[in-house]
């Protein structure tokens, strides 16, 4: 019978792009060889990385992507109800980012001219008339800013969670674009 319990327990981190482009996520992949060391702390949940459906009791959230529909809000309410710990992650999740350029056009007209026509199956997500920063819709304890954030960025938040210090990053990792 294994009786060893110092190994610590191994940190359940979830992660989503709602209205994002999987640019963040590629960015979080890029720490490379680091994710071998990674994995020995902590453990996925719903993630594009797994086949978890719906995302459960977690201790960190990484939320890519701001949020352009109301399947967006469900999901992103998700998350915040099931993560001690929120992170916006990337310039769409803090800003609306680029897909918020659209804030100035009439949701209506850019569907017709895109599709000819509104497309109004009940399957679809309802289009919000505007894309929101995910901060206007539920609390967020920390963010990582860039388009995408460097992977270094994800490496030291992470870090940072794993050691139980409060995420401060470098001076270097900290840029918008
Ligand atoms: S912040 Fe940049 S890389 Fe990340 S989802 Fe938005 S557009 Fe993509």
């Amino acid at each position: 019978m294994n009786t060893d319990t110092s190994a610590p327990r191994k940190l359940r981190v979830a992660t989503v792009s709602l209205a994002g482009c999987f640019g963040c996520h590629m960015s979080f992949l890029d720490i490379d060889e680091r994710l071998f060391e990674l994995i020995e702390h902590i453990t996925f949940d719903r993630s594009p990385l797994t086949d978890i459906k719906t995302v459960g009791p977690c201790d960190i959230g990484l939320i890519e992507g701001g949020l352009c529909n109301a399947e967006n809000v469900e999901v992103l309410r998700a998350f915040r109800a099931n993560c001690r710990v929120l992170v916006a992650v990337g310039a769409c999740a803090i800003t609306g980012g680029l897909p918020a350029l659209r804030n100035h056009l009439d949701v209506g007209d850019m569907l017709q001219a895109v599709y000819g026509t509104v497309p109004d199956d009940p399957e679809l997500p309802l289009p919000l008339n505007k894309v929101h920063p995910i901060h206007e819709v539920v609390r967020i304890d920390h963010s990582l800013p860039g388009c995408p954030p460097p992977a270094d960025a994800f490496w030291q938040l992470l870090q940072d969670l794993i050691a139980g210090r409060e995420p401060a990053l470098n001076k270097g990792l900290i840029r918008y674009d």
